[in-house]
């Protein structure tokens, strides 16, 4: 314990970077971690256990933090329910000051791929299963038992539910979301998916997918991209029917309800076709890539990007 506590003491730095000339800093804090296995503890003999939740955990957490954080209640049952998840991702959460230098490398690319890079406060803490990663108010928050499932995390009590095929799906490669949620993070919206049109909420996604596949090379969302390249004429004829509703249930977020046949997340795959296509076209690929993560005016990007226009060649190159 004392060593991993020195290593949370190390990690609750800041990380120094450099954007074109300047330095920059990125806030990083995984004091949440030790809290909530402290309450984990305490919880296995209590009766009480939402209270012990709230006291050693919730009522530690960073005021800034405690909107992303579910209500005790939901932190006490999902420790009840499943057991085998909790002891098998603990070491994993415990160790994710070891991931500091990885973490940096990927700030450090970004910045300089993206001189217009301002850091968000990275918070590492413990959702109750309900996020890996989310963005709000120059903040990202971590659900560190989520961002840290690998091969070792026992997954088997959640084998009913949609959240076993995500479970783990990085292999534990935390850059890939970490990359993912600090583009969001630089988006003049943020990921917030209230009030937008499918069309500015998928390429939304998609640009922080194009710049997380630039930086990583990685894919996370696998079956998508098969599905997608596979179908992509018909997929983008249905896309542009739906692209000015705010229905996003066919293409974003909808791992619990996809449609039959479909891999869920389709619209992360367009999106980052959209951004892609974009990018190709442009000659100054710095100004390219500032335009898509600054992007406003979604159809004039779509419009430029030549997407699935004349001569466009759909699917695998
Ligand atoms: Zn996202």
């Amino acid at each position: 314990m004392t060593r991993i506590i020195a290593l949370l003491a190390i990690f609750l730095s800041t990380a120094v970077l450099q954007a074109g000339n300047a330095a920059i800093e990125v806030e990083i804090s995984a004091e949440d971690i030790p809290r909530f296995w402290a309450a984990y503890d305490r919880a296995k003999n209590a009766s009480d256990r939402a209270a012990v939740f709230q006291t050693l955990f919730i009522d530690k957490v960073d005021a800034r933090v405690r909107q992303f954080i579910r209500p005790s209640s939901v932190y006490a049952s999902m420790t009840l329910h499943y057991p085998r998840f909790w002891e098998s991702i603990r070491r994993n959460t415990e160790r994710i000051a070891e991931k500091k230098e990885e973490m940096q490398r990927s700030f450090q690319r970004f910045a300089e791929i993206y001189p217009a890079f301002h850091p968000p406060k990275l918070h590492f803490s413990i959702s109750a299963c309900q996020t890996g990663g989310t963005v709000k108010d120059g903040i990202i928050f971590f659900g560190t038992e989520i961002l840290t499932a690998d091969a070792t995390t026992d997954k088997e009590e959640f084998r009913k539910f949609p959240f076993y095929q995500v479970l783990g799906s990085t292999g534990g490669d935390v850059t890939v979301l970490v990359t993912h949620e600090l583009v969001h993070s630089q988006q003049p919206l943020g990921d917030n998916a209230r009030g937008t049109t499918l069309l500015e909420q998928t390429v939304t996604e998609g640009a922080a997918e194009f710049v997380t596949i630039l930086l990583t090379g990685k894919i996370t969302f696998r079956s998508a991209w098969e599905y997608g390249y596979a179908n992509e004429r018909r997929l983008l004829e249905e896309f542009r029917l739906q692209m000015e509703g705010k229905e996003y249930s066919n293409w974003l977020y909808n791992m619990a309800h996809t449609p039959r046949g479909r891999p869920a997340d389709l619209g992360y795959f367009l999106g980052f076709r959209i951004c892609q296509a974009y990018y190709r076209r442009q000659a100054d690929k710095k100004k390219a890539l500032a335009e898509i993560i600054e992007c406003r005016d979604f159809h004039a990007l779509l419009e430029r990007s030549g997407y699935g226009g004349e001569g466009f060649a759909f699917g695998k190159e």
